[in-house]
């Protein structure tokens, strides 16, 4: 499975000359929401994920998500490792768990993401199901931005990587791609100007 031409073909891989959230410049931009609009893809995704968790032999009694982001990845990936699927959301800033989901003490509980960055979301909710007791097994992501070392990848954890060096990170694959500050970006010297995805219809 080549999960850069998935995503190209979902037009989830876009090229162009983007504002990133962080305030960097970047000639890419992944849209995960786009790669999971089919919910046939989203499947196949999942079950591409559950497996490399299931021959790791990690025990799972449930996956959890940051929203809104990781919702879509994270219950396609609790269907097929037949688990069930809670979510965090972020209330006034913080992080919680809402909604009657319950964490109970011992849980094994694997933290899901559409795209992992740094993790800083996901390494938060995490810290919420924490406090209730459940026992953070694992990270998983459909794609990694090269930031963070996952189970079976070749990239080296860099300093920006926010999820605990102790606990097994899996993806699919890896998206690197340079980022720049906006007075360095070759893009703006070029002369064209940022725009933040999702502004011109993307
Ligand atoms: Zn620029």
């Amino acid at each position: 499975m080549n999960l850069k031409n998935i995503y190209i073909d979902a037009g989830a891989y876009l090229q162009g000359h983007f504002l990133l959230s962080s305030g960097k410049h970047s000639e890419f931009y992944l849209q995960s929401a786009k790669v999971l609009e089919d919910p046939k893809v989203a499947e196949e995704l999942a079950k591409n994920l559950a497996k490399i968790i299931q021959e790791y032999g990690l025990k799972v009694d449930t996956v959890c998500s940051p929203a809104l982001g990781g919702v879509l990845a994270g219950y396609e990936l609790a269907r097929a490792l037949g688990v069930r699927f809670i979510f965090a959301e972020r209330v006034a800033g913080e992080m919680t768990i809402r909604r009657g989901f319950e964490v109970k003490a011992g849980e094994n509980v694997l933290m899901c993401e559409d795209i992992i960055t740094t993790g800083g979301s996901v390494l938060e909710a995490s810290r919420e199901v924490q406090k209730q007791g459940g026992v953070v097994v694992g990270f998983a992501a459909l794609a990694n931005r090269g930031f963070c070392k996952r189970v079976g990848g070749d990239l080296e954890t860099q300093p920006t990587c926010k999820l605990p060096n102790d606990v097994p990170f899996f993806a699919l694959g890896d998206f690197e791609f340079d980022v720049y500050d906006a007075d360095e970006c070759p893009l703006c010297k070029n002369g064209s100007v940022a725009y933040k995805p999702g502004s011109r219809g993307n």
